[in-house]
């Protein structure tokens, strides 16, 4: 069997009227991300994961914010897309772990929920999908409430 490990970080800003979407799960909050698609920071950190376990870029690549088919995109779509991606060069999601960087609203009870999703749509069971969410300590864009941020590692095996 072989492994091939990959990361991926994400950031995007908080505004108002936009919708907060985390794992593809909406979140109720009065602020939002502001992105060229749905700004789901998380799945996009997972995307990028993925891509860069088989050194095929990132999601820019394939997901340019200045085509205007990616407009206001649903990211589990793209996830969806990055996933068959791999699947067809012969490699599979062993298991992901990420964390999201949040100074507010409190994620953890939507966790379960995210992990539900991503499962669903990589098609792997829910214990080979971590998220993990976490303040920023008030430190920074992210403490200010400026932005909310992700990172992620992939492992994929063959
Ligand atoms: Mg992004």
């Amino acid at each position: 069997m072989n492994l091939r490990i990959g990361n991926g970080y994400d950031i995007h800003q908080l505004v108002s009227g936009r919708r907060l979407i985390l794992g593809g799960v909406e979140i109720p909050h009065h602020l939002g991300l502001l992105g060229h698609s749905d700004a789901d920071v998380l799945t996009h950190a997972i995307m990028d994961a993925m891509l860069g376990a088989l050194s095929l870029g990132d999601i820019g690549h394939y997901f340019p914010p200045t085509d205007p088919q990616w407009k206001d995109a649903d990211s589990l779509k793209l996830l969806a897309q990055v996933n068959q991606l791999i699947l067809s060069k012969g490699w599979r999601i062993s298991n992901l772990d990420s964390v999201i960087v949040a100074e507010r609203p409190k994620l953890k009870p939507h966790l379960p929920a995210m992990r539900d999703r991503l499962a669903e749509v990589l098609q792997v069971n829910v214990d080979q999908v971590g998220i993990k969410a976490t303040t920023n300590e008030k430190l920074g864009p992210v403490g200010r409430e400026e932005g909310i941020a992700a990172h992620a590692v992939v492992l994929l095996q063959d």
